[in-house]
């Protein structure tokens, strides 16, 4: 999950690393009250989770709290590279005297962390890199060691950063290794005339994977705008992702799913959604995964593509046939059982003689006739 630049700021600050005085804000008049807070004059920074926010008039500077409003309102609203800016933070503006750029980023490939860092900092790296590639060093990081006051020295000699840096490139693997982070990105971390290092903004991806042990990924989550569909299932913890299509889908496996998805779209139609209920596939899931894919209004009809492996199709079958009595079926759905007992699977639906359930012996003839059943076939 990426966080926004406020979190980002949150997190610094815990781990000792200044940062701006600042707040955060939805509504254009409340930004007056922050900036009178703040000392009157604020930098208004839109809060959207992408960069550039700068070049795209999204990072302004305000005299005043009444400009403060202003900037404010023209700032809310407006989109940002697809983004739209639903808050923005107001920060004490900085006398910058240099800008520098410091992240560490899991190096998949090489099995490690890296520290990318350089004095000429401000810019998109992407750029720096570009234009000047002897300006940005490039440190191996090995995770059981760390950063130690030594990496952080050798970092920072290889960026030609200040030494005053060394102390912050160490706080900042701090926040990698507590919060759980992939990457932990400072542009611009600034020296201010009067000699501070401070970090001006901030980019943050955690693990998605570590969210069981990080006690506040709740409120971050909470505070996402995200689709509500995507919310539902992932209260109910299945795997799913929203689509633009009407062909809603479940299946086992995600390479299964994956290939669903591609048939199809082979017919004609637009998959509604991805769902992948896994392997044990019990009725709740099944359940809980109609329930969701169901309530999403641009399906016209439903694919259930299940290979029974471990879990056989008749166990399948029957937790279709449960999930019935919990969920009403309000739209067709098209069933194909194939593998482990495939043919006593199709018996017990066949049994059931639900009218909206219909059965296909074939992926693509299934896919025919979800497609057909949606009316885009
Ligand atoms: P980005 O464009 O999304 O990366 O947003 P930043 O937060 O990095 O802001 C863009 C640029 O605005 C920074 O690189 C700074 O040069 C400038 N900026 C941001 N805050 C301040 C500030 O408090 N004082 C000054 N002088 N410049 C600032
Ligand atoms: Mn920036």
């Amino acid at each position: 999950m990426d966080l926004y630049e406020h979190q980002a700021r949150e997190l610094f600050a815990d781990h000792g690393i200044a940062v701006p005085e600042a707040e955060v804000v939805e509504l254009a008049r409340e930004a007056r009250f922050a900036a009178d807070r703040l000392g009157g004059r604020v930098v208004v920074k839109a809060q959207v989770k992408t960069g550039g926010r700068g070049k795209a008039g999204g990072v302004k500077l305000a005299i005043d709290p009444a400009a403060a409003e202003l900037t404010a309102r023209q700032i809310l609203g407006m989109d940002i590279k697809g983004h739209t800016v639903r808050k923005v933070m107001l920060a004490q503006p900085v006398e910058i005297e240099a800008e520098f750029y410091v992240s560490y980023v899991l190096d998949r490939a090489a099995g490690t962390f890296l520290a990318i860092a350089s004095a000429e900092g401000g810019m998109e790296i992407e750029e720096i890199a570009a234009s000047r590639p002897e300006a940005v060093a490039r440190v191996a990081v090995d995770p059981a060691e760390g950063v130690t006051e030594a990496k952080a020295a050798e970092i920072a000699k290889a960026a030609q950063l200040p030494p005053e840096t060394v102390p912050v490139l160490q706080a900042l693997w701090q926040v990698v290794v507590r919060e759980d982070a992939l990457l932990v990105e400072v542009n611009p971390l600034v020296r201010t005339e009067e000699g501070l290092i401070l970090a001006l903004d901030g980019k943050i991806t955690l693990d998605d994977n570590a969210r069981f042990r990080q006690a506040r990924w709740g409120d971050r989550v909470s505070e996402e705008h995200g689709d509500p569909l995507e919310a539902a299932a992932a209260a109910k913890g299945l795997n799913y992702v929203k689509l633009d299509g009407e062909v809603g889908i479940i299946g086992n496996g995600a390479g299964l799913v994956m290939s669903t998805l591609d048939v199809v779209a082979g017919c004609g139609a637009r998959p509604a959604n991805f769902l992948d209920i896994g392997g044990g596939a019990s009725a709740q899931v099944m359940a809980d995964g109609l329930a969701v894919i169901l309530s999403d209004p641009a399906v016209k009809s439903v694919f259930v593509n299940v290979f029974g492996g471990i879990t056989a199709c008749d166990a399948v079958a029957e937790g279709i046939v449960q999930a019935l009595e919990s969920v009403r079926l309000t739209k067709p759905l098209v069933v194909r059982l194939d593998g482990n007992n495939a043919a006593r699977g199709r018996a017990i639906l066949a049994d059931r003689a639900h009218p909206l359930v219909e059965q296909a012996t074939t992926m693509d003839g299934a896919a025919r006739q979800a497609a057909v059943l949606a009316n885009v076939g």
